[in-house]
Formats: C-alpha cells, sequence, structure tokens
C-alpha cells in the first residue's frame, strides 16, 4: 500500500477495524497509520455506487450547519450571539468595520477560524455546500456564491433557499474557468475523497492567484482521538477515507504550491460530547446540555486548545500565490 498523502510506501501499522456506526451498512474497514506522515488510511476504500450506499438521503440532515440569518432573532441572548459573530467577523475578518472596542472578541477567532477572508462581490465556492446554510449567509454577507454537493435532497433544500448557483454532484473543478474563485471553502470535505493532491489541485485551478482556501476538518493530533482512539467520532467508517493531522495536512497544501497562512486547532471539547453519543449509542446531538457546556466553554478552551495544537478540528488557511506556477 502506497500512502496518499505522502507517498511512502510500506509497514502501515493497522489501528483497529469498524463498522459503519451511523448507517449500519454492511462491512468492516481497516484503519491503517502511515509510518511516515501519520495520515490514517481506511482498508478497503469503497467508491461508485457501494460508497453511496454509505451516504444515504438523511445525511446531510446531521452534518450540515444551520443557517442563521445576518438579521438576528428576537430574544436577548439571540441578539448577543449574533453580536459576538458578526463584530468577529467584521473585527478579524474583514466583514465590517473595525473598531476598537471589539479587539476583546479575540478568542471568538478561533470559533470562526473557517470563514474566508471578506472580499466585497468576491466569487465564493463551497466544495459540499450540503443544504446550503453557510452560503446563504455568505450571500446575505455580500459575497456571490457557488457550490456543489452530492446528495440531491440536500441540494433540493438548498434551491429551495434561492441558491442557484449550486451543482449537484462530485466536485469537478472543470465546471467553472480557471482562476474563477476569490475563496474556496470545504467544512469536513476533504477528509471524504481518495486522493488529496488531485482536489488541492483541482482548488488551486479554480482560485484566482491571491485567492484563499479554507477547509476544516477532524483533527486526528487532538486530545479527542487520543484519548477515545477508535470510539473517536472522527474515525467515520468508511466515509473518512483519509484523516489528517495538523503536520500532514499542512504537507499536502505546500506540496501542491500553496502558501499556509494559518493551521488553527478549535472545538476543544465538542468531539468528546460527540463521543460520548457514540459509546452510549445516542443520536448525534442528543445529549443538548452537555453540548451547550462545551460550547461556552470553547470560548475559554480554544485559545490553549490551539495553541497546543490539541484541539478536535483543524481549520487550515492558505494562499495561492500571486506569480507563481505550479510544482
Ligand atoms: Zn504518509
Amino acid at each position: 500500500m502506497k500512502c496518499v498523502v505522502c507517498g511512502t510506501a510500506g509497514n502501515f501499522k493497522n489501528l483497529f477495524s469498524l463498522r459503519d456506526r451511523v448507517f449500519a451498512v454492511e462491512g468492516s474497514f481497516d484503519f491503517l497509520r502511515c509510518p511516515s506522515c501519520a495520515a490514517v488510511i481506511i482498508n478497503p476504500q469503497l467508491s461508485g455506487d457501494a460508497l453511496m450506499a454509505h451516504y444515504p438521503s438523511t445525511y446531510h440532515e446531521d452534518y450540515t450547519q444551520r443557517y442563521e440569518s445576518l438579521s438576528a432573532k428576537k430574544g436577548v441572548m439571540n441578539k448577543v450571539r449574533a453580536f459576538l459573530k458578526f463584530g468577529t467577523l467584521a473585527q478579524f475578518f474583514g466583514y465590517g468595520r473595525r473598531r476598537w472596542f471589539l479587539f476583546f472578541l479575540w478568542p471568538l477567532v478561533y470559533e470562526f477560524a473557517q470563514y474566508p477572508r471578506f472580499v466585497r462581490g468576491g466569487k465564493l465556492f463551497e466544495v459540499g455546500s450540503g443544504t446550503g446554510a453557510f452560503l446563504k449567509l455568505m450571500d446575505e454577507l455580500g459575497w456571490d456564491v457557488y457550490g456543489c454537493d452530492i446528495s440531491p435532497s440536500a441540494c433540493a433544500v438548498a434551491a429551495s433557499m434561492g441558491l442557484r448557483n449550486i451543482s449537484c454532484g462530485p466536485f469537478d473543478s472543470a465546471a467553472h474557468p480557471q482562476g474563477f474563485f476569490d475563496a474556496v471553502v470545504l467544512y469536513h470535505v476533504l477528509e471524504h475523497l481518495p486522493d488529496p493532491h488531485a482536489a488541492i489541485r483541482g482548488f488551486w485551478d479554480l482560485l484566482k492567484p491571491g485567492g484563499e482556501l479554507v477547509m476544516s476538518l477532524p483533527n486526528t493530533g487532538g486530545l479527542t482521538a487520543r484519548m477515545f482512539g477508535k470510539n473517536w467520532i472522527g474515525y467515520e467508517a468508511p466515509r473518512h477515507l483519509v484523516s489528517y493531522n495538523p503536520r500532514n495536512l499542512r504537507l499536502v497544501l505546500e506540496k501542491n504550491g500553496f502558501a499556509v497562512e494559518r493551521v488553527i486547532t478549535n472545538s476543544a471539547l465538542g468531539g468528546i460530547v460527540d463521543s460520548i453519543e457514540l459509546i452510549l449509542g445516542k443520536k448525534r446531538s442528543s445529549l443538548v446540555f452537555l453540548h451547550k457546556a462545551a460550547r461556552a466553554m470553547k470560548f475559554f478552551l480554544d485559545p490553549f486548545a490551539d495553541f497546543f495544537k490539541i484541539g478536535d478540528q483543524l481549520v487550515i488557511r492558505a494562499r495561492k500565490p500571486v506569480g507563481r506556477e505550479m510544482p
């Protein structure tokens, strides 16, 4: 076997075997770790219809974000949350005027680390756009938004929200002109793709010189992954074909010419609650109180989790350099 991340052939360590714990489709899958770069790779890797059987039409219901409109809902707490979110986006991500008193929001930079830096009227492409929650908000904030998703039911929801530029099907870099986008974002998608280098080259083609690539994904180097091992929520058989840590993800991007600006780890406790749900056989997000507590703690814990790079989620922000050919 050859590592799809670093190219090393040789003695992969067999970590454990898992079945599909979310949809209980037949089959057992080995999780192997590359001796050189520590990427965790599933074997055997399904493709085509066999893999699609593990993506039932309800898949997106548990895995896409909820749409939160720019105009805050009623209630004091919702107004406070909207102020914290859009204040952080304005102060640190270019979505509005910076004000000196918003500086205290800096711990929330970790919470919103997956937001691309704002480009007014810029073109934004989300690979794996799901029901379009993120793109809908980005549209309201002033981006010209595009997306793609393999789930027909998720695409139908996105279309019903008025998002017109979403293609239903796998990512295809040839579907748009080269150098078309100011930003490409992926929210928990790269780990579902069999060949990271081919995908990253596709994103390179789509981006303008100076354009930004932002990806978030589970962190195999995080505290939760180490604590829970095979019971970690991030080891999702057989959909997470390749799982990454901050080092090997940076390697993939740099090998393909991207300038990595930041590698952030966040969601310090989120994965712990998800993993407990998995062990107890509970439905995802059913331990509502624990999720709320974990969310509240993130404000204090994420800066530490990032300092030690042990957060449950990994966010990488990179740019296609201006005036550099692809290596
Ligand atoms: Zn490797």
